[in-house]
């Protein structure tokens, strides 16, 4: 690509600073947490607006220039590589909390502010922003929009999508389509707002959010559990729903992940005296000193599905606890070559379909890949994760992923599961996406991706 003239051009929109061309520097856009394709943009623009991002996109359509929106960089679908010569447009300067509502518990945020951001405002205004996830101090608001990210609260508050009141989106000619109201109800027609949230970069750009807020929790308790078989998870799920315990989380891990997370974080610490197959970080709300988690967890103890427990007292313990689950992620990019099945099923079947994931990973027990399990438990949704020390070449490695993967995915399909339930699928998914979506529903994806993009500028070969 000529890019002199166009770049003339760009310098004319964007404000001082705000375009990378230079080949170091731009390394750190368009890629992602997966690591999977090779990337490299052409350049990188950095628009501080929504009018700058008008600019640049109706510029980009009129030249059939392609782009790729990148938020925090932190996905895990290959949905913000650029591996193409296309511009990245970055929202990393679009970073402002623009006003936070007390009346009407809502945020108005630009599309670039920093998750943890919002969740630490909301904080200082006796509020709570309930998305919450181990990325939340790289990932961005626009990005979980466009993700439509679940995360770790999702059984008590839903995700991105459940937050969301309004957009502000740029199309990819540059109109700037102004859905940002405050309003909480309104049927007048198509819900437009929704077709972006998960659309992952490829109808439009998201420039600025309203999202809900919710009073705060009052205490949360948080406590580890330790489980001798997967169904003791569920069976503890199933009591803890059925005795009302307000539940704001309930992930799981297995023995390897916890094994590899101590390797890796020094600080990480041992919960019980013995391991265990598997553990569970229970959180919920209640009252301070409340004792009721606590008598749960020894009746649980009792009738042998919880074999031990522990529950935080203060602060510390509290970070300690949530650590063993929130270092997993990290944990495993630094043991090696990863590469992740981020999938569901429904909760009534996950037990039957987890018996048949262990058989068949049972069977395929593999000389240099290791499968580790975790995830958000209470949703049906569970990370598999395929790993391999370095020792092998990433081709090696992904090659041989792909023949258990298979076989995975596809019993994923026979209990009429999702192959993605929060990552979407980006670049590296995009050959199983009709494992859980049929050819008419991909169909009108593509129509609606015609219609909203009709020269297919705007985040090529992503999802379909
Ligand atoms: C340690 C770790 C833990 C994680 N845990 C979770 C979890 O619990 N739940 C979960 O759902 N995900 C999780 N993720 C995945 C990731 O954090 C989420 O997908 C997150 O929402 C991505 O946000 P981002 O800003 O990093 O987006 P990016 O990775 O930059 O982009 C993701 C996609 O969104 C598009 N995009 C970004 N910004 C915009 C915008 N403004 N307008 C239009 N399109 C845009 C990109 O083009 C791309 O397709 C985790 C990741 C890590 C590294």
């Amino acid at each position: 690509m000529d890019n002199s003239k166009h770049l003339d051009y760009f310098n004319t929109v964007c404000s001082p600073h705000s375009i990378i061309s230079d080949s170091k520097l731009k390394k750190s856009w368009g890629d992602d947490w997966t690591k999977e394709r090779k990337s490299g943009p052409n350049f990188v623009l950095l628009p501080q607006s929504t009018e700058e991002v008008s600019k640049i996109l109706k510029y980009c359509y009129e030249n059939n220039l392609k782009v790729v929106p990148n938020g925090g960089r932190t996905g895990m679908a290959g949905g913000a590589v650029a591996c193409d010569d296309e511009i990245v447009i970055s929202l990393d300067k679009m970073n402002k909390i623009i006003e936070i509502d007390t009346v009407s518990l809502s945020v108005c945020v630009e599309a670039g502010v920093i998750t943890q951001n919002v969740q630490e405002q909301a904080k200082k205004n006796n509020l709570f922003f309930p998305i919450d996830l181990a990325a939340k101090g790289s990932c961005q608001i626009g990005g979980n929009i466009a993700t439509n990210a679940g995360g770790l609260k999702f059984v008590a508050y839903g995700g991105m999508r459940e937050q969301v009141i309004g957009l502000e989106v740029v199309l990819s000619d540059g109109t700037i389509l102004d859905m940002n109201s405050n309003l909480r109800k309104n049927n007048t027609g198509y819900d437009l707002k929704h077709l972006f949230i998960g659309s992952e970069g490829t109808l439009g750009i998201i420039t600025k959010a309203r999202l809900k807020l919710v009073p705060k929790p009052r205490h949360l308790n948080v406590s580890c559990v330790a489980f001798e078989k997967f169904d003791d998870i569920l069976s503890t799920l199933q009591q803890l729903h059925q005795k009302n315990f307000s539940l704001t989380a309930f992930e799981f891990f297995s023995a390897k992940a916890h094994k590899i997370t101590k390797a890796y974080n020094q600080d990480s610490i041992e919960p019980f005296e013995k391991s265990y197959p598997f553990y569970g970080i229970i959180e919920c709300d209640g009252d301070t000193n409340d004792s009721q988690l606590e008598e749960f967890l020894a009746e649980s103890f009792e009738n042998s599905h919880v074999s031990d427990a522990t529950i935080a007292s203060n602060s510390q313990e509290f970070a300690n606890l949530w650590a063993l689950r929130e270092n997993i992620s990290e944990s495993l990019s630094n043991h090696g070559w990863v590469h992740k099945n981020d999938i569901t099923v429904s909760i009534d079947k996950l037990s039957l379909f987890y018996q048949e994931l262990e058989e068949f990973l049972t069977k395929k027990n593999h000389d240099f890949i290791d499968v580790i399990l975790f995830g958000h438990v209470a949703d049906g949704n569970i990370h598999i994760n395929y790993t391999a020390k370095k020792t092998v070449t990433k081709e090696i490695f992904l090659e041989e992923v792909k023949k258990i993967e298979q076989e995975t995915l596809h019993l994923v399909k026979k209990f009429k599961g999702s192959v993605s339930a929060e990552h979407g699928i980006g670049l590296i998914k995009k050959d199983i996406l009709a494992l859980s979506r049929s050819a008419d529903e991909i169909r009108l994806m593509s129509e609606i991706k015609k219609s909203f993009d009709p020269k297919g500028i705007l985040n090529p070969g992503k999802i379909l």
